[in-house]
């Protein structure tokens, strides 16, 4: 089994300070792929340390990605807070651009209490008002909303995959969530709504989960890893993110398991 081009990495790259020497590491342990957390703020601020990042990652190989902060909602009732969460979306954009990240994944939003094709419409608004900014400033990275994990958030299959063809925006891919939401994982649904994209950003984890969807990322199975691999399609270029709490050492058994298949 052989794949065209794929990249494991971790969800994390930790303090600025750290962030070079941390780059090494996962470069000797052949992760090819990092995604800065600003999920709880986007925390690299000074341009020159954004761009002495990026470099380093390149020189390395490793693509970068950035998840923006948790507390975004599109589709709030207040339109202050959907100002403040495009406002964040597009901080993400502009570091990103710092560092020569490729995507800026979040959750798009909540229904609260709305109907789901009127939370549709919202956050496609949106998404086209923060793609005209970034048009504007020239930034490169692209927004990749994500299939989320609980069934009463925004963010199933379907709505990400409408939202791409109709913003022409990326997607995240996030298998434990879609496992959690629906309680099973539709591959062969998955592949036929995204096979015309070439590049698949992915979010993987072992997760737990009830009636309502995600409780919380967990280790990684072996068997999880080896199902993945074996029902990814291999002739995309595939980015996968390991969200649990054992990021590095999960992403390194993905990585071993795909080198064993070969
Ligand atoms: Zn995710």
């Amino acid at each position: 089994m052989t794949f065209k081009d794929i990249r494991f990495g971790p969800a994390g790259l930790g303090g600025v300070d750290a962030a070079l020497d941390r780059l090494e590491d996962y470069s000797k342990k052949r992760l090819k792929a990092c995604e800065i957390a600003f999920t709880y703020g986007v925390y690299i601020k000074d341009k020159e340390d954004a761009i002495r990042i990026g470099k380093k990652a390149k020189e390395l190989d490793i693509k970068l990605s950035i998840h923006a902060p948790y507390w975004i909602n599109l589709n709030s009732k207040e339109k202050k807070k959907i100002e403040e969460s495009k406002k964040r979306i597009l901080d993400c954009c502009k570091v990103g651009d710092w560092l020569g990240a490729y995507v800026v994944v979040f959750h798009p939003g909540y229904y609260g209490g709305m109907d789901k094709e009127e939370t549709y419409q919202n956050i496609k608004k949106a998404i086209i008002e923060i793609k005209e900014e970034i048009k504007k400033n020239k930034w490169k990275p692209e927004l990749a909303p994500e299939t989320t994990g609980k069934v009463n958030v925004f963010g199933s299959l379907d709505e990400i995959k409408r939202l791409v063809e109709d913003t022409k925006c990326s997607f995240t891919i996030d298998f434990a969530h879609i496992l959690a939401r629906e309680k099973i994982v539709d591959y062969e649904k998955i592949k036929k709504l995204f096979e015309e994209y070439k590049s698949w950003h992915c979010h993987f984890s072992g997760i737990e989960y009830g009636e309502k969807g995600e409780r919380k990322h967990k280790k990684t199975g072996r068997e999880n890893w080896k199902n993945l691999l074996k029902e990814l399609p291999k002739d995309k270029t595939i980015t996968i993110i390991n969200e649990s709490p054992y990021d590095v050492e999960d992403s390194i058994e993905g990585l071993s398991i795909m080198l064993q298949k070969r």
